[in-house]
């Protein structure tokens, strides 16, 4: 388990799109500007390390808005997304990988 910054606010702690109000506080990390992810992380193909979902204003629904997903083990490019971790058919994280972009290796 390690620490990293929030990338959904960028470590400031805040709700990068004040959807609530300008004071609240950042849903993904609570207000810290951290999140606890387990090693060893890779970057979240789905919104690209930013923690922000690609289509809305919200988290990112792979990483949860850490920007960065555990995966353990050999990875290969997840064949069905092609390494994007998109959906082919939607703005929707990829069922093979979960928005990874990569599986494990031979399975
Ligand atoms: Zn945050
Ligand atoms: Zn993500
Ligand atoms: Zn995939």
């Amino acid at each position: 388990m390690s620490e990293i910054k929030c990338a959904f606010c960028k470590g400031k702690g805040k709700d990068p799109f004040n959807l609530l109000s300008k004071l609240a506080a950042c849903q993904v990390c609570g207000g810290t500007g951290h999140v606890k992810v387990d090693e060893p992380m890779i970057e979240c193909a789905f919104c690209k390390g930013s923690g922000i979902h690609p289509h809305s204003r919200l988290n990112c629904s792979a990483c949860k808005g850490k920007g960065s997903v555990t995966h353990r083990g050999a990875k290969e490019e997840c064949p069905i997304c092609e390494g994007t971790g998109y959906k082919v058919d939607g703005n929707l994280p990829c069922s093979k990988c979960g928005g990874k972009g990569v599986i494990h290796k031979g399975g």
